[in-house]
């Protein structure tokens, strides 16, 4: 038996829960969308971050915590922040273990890997090299070109492995004093994967992160779209893409010297160095672009591969199980080159194609052209209500309405026309 309160209480319940329920059905049944968002870090690069989650879900509280993420990485990484732990151990001429946080530990402890991998062409230690040729932190505002004997100088300076990394406890180790290490090639992967690792903890099974070019994607977009990415076609000033990419639960990373650069002396030098030369790069290579596992993994393999030559390149690639794709400069030509799977979602254009999207902008250019020349031509005649010279064009040929011809206004007409200009 229900008393009058226990009514009221009941009703209360009852109504309550209908809310309740209402409230989740419709969050339920609320359909999936993208939600996105983008901001910078480590400076002035440029993030994108995109979940798939029901249209009405608040991500105020999702920002805060990827830009917790963000700030975290780059106040233990950025060879910009004075007090980073980076910019610390630098700093330092100990040769004493130099605790650092298990993930610097960690970032390390994978560049040492991908060094000793690579046979020293991705090097961390190459900051000194970096910052002669004025592209790391400190840039100076007149520059001049080191001579060999500054380059040999300099090379003493670098070597991976003059660096020391252990995981527990966290630290590292200089063996010589004026070693200094920057994390820029493989930092900026590291801080995708831990964005794309923060997403996941948080229940955003499907995502991408982008940060400055290096992404990562899980899951599908709604109605199970994959997400799509494109690899840029790497013409300095000129943002086109080369090929599309179907990340499913994979990263890609590319590094190229079209768009980051430093000009000397009207010369282009690429911002990856070569540590076995001690200066930057220069070969045939203009862009390499890394699918793996991982964010990390694929950005310094992407800068490594602009140093090496393919058939290290493909060594390399096989023992890693990465995807590579490589855009190389042959005279006026961009040729292509893959290593492994990738899964392209539009193919990269062939010689013949590209040849073609070349020719047909100028064809189309000399036709428009043409066109206005006649135009112009025919306006000219027309605004001067001048007679017309020359072929009738077939005016001969039709009457007016009252039986007559135009061939009075021909100045030139042909024999057979001389009896009709009189009509
Ligand atoms: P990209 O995306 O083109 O690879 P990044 O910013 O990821 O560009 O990496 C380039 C930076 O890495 C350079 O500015 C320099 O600080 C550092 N770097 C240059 N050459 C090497 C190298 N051989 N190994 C490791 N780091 C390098
Ligand atoms: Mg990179």
């Amino acid at each position: 038996m229900i008393n009058r309160s226990d009514k009221w209480r009941y009703l209360g319940l009852s109504v309550l829960w209908t809310l309740l329920a209402t409230g989740f059905t419709s969050l339920s049944c609320a359909e999936d969308v993208v939600l996105s968002w983008s901001g910078y870090t480590m400076g002035p690069i440029t993030y994108v971050v995109k979940v798939v989650a029901p249209s009405e879900v608040d991500l105020t509280e999702v920002q805060n915590e990827i830009s917790s993420v963000l700030d975290c990485v780059n106040h233990r990484m950025s060879t910009y922040l004075p007090d980073s732990e980076v910019s610390r151990f630098n700093k330092s001429e100990s040769p004493d273990w130099f605790e650092v946080s298990p993930q610097t530990a960690v970032v390390i402890s994978r560049a040492q890997e991908i060094s000793r991998i690579t046979n020293g062409a991705f090097d961390i230690t190459v900051k000194p090299i970096v910052e002669r040729w004025n592209m790391g932190a400190g840039k100076q505002d007149t520059f001049t070109v080191p001579s060999a004997e500054e380059t040999a100088r300099l090379k003493l300076r670098i070597g991976f492995e003059k660096l020391d990394v252990r995981i527990d406890p966290p630290a590292i180790r200089k063996v010589a004093p004026d070693l200094q290490i920057d994390l820029s090639a493989i930092a900026k992967g590291y801080a995708v994967d831990s964005v794309s690792e923060k997403l996941q903890e948080l229940g955003f099974v499907s995502h991408f992160v982008e940060i400055g070019g290096e992404v990562r994607a899980h899951g599908m977009k709604p109605n199970e779209q994959p997400w799509i990415v494109g690899i840029e076609r790497p013409i300095p000033n000129i943002r086109e893409t080369d090929c599309t990419v179907v990340l499913k639960n994979q990263a890609l990373a590319t590094s190229g010297d079209y768009r980051n650069f430093v000009e000397v002396g009207g010369k282009r030098r690429s911002h990856t160095i070569d540590p076995r030369t001690g200066t930057p790069v220069e070969n045939s290579m203009v862009s390499a672009s890394v699918l793996a596992s991982d964010c990390m993994t694929a950005d310094a393999y992407a800068t490594a591969f602009m140093v090496l030559g393919p058939e290290e390149i493909d060594r390399v690639s096989i023992a890693e199980s990465l995807g590579v794709y490589l855009i190389q400069q042959e005279g006026s030509k961009l040729q292509r080159s893959f290593s492994g799977e990738i899964p392209f979602q539009e193919a990269p254009p062939s010689e013949a194609s590209e040849a073609a999207s070349t020719i047909f902008p100028l064809f189309l250019a000399a036709f428009v052209l043409f066109g206005l020349a006649v135009l112009g031509m025919a306006s000219g005649v027309i605004l001067s209500n001048r007679t017309i010279k020359g072929s009738c064009g077939g005016i001969s040929g039709t009457t007016n309405p009252d039986g007559s011809t135009s061939c009075s206004v021909c100045q030139n007409p042909a024999s057979e026309c001389r009896d009709k200009q009189a009509n």
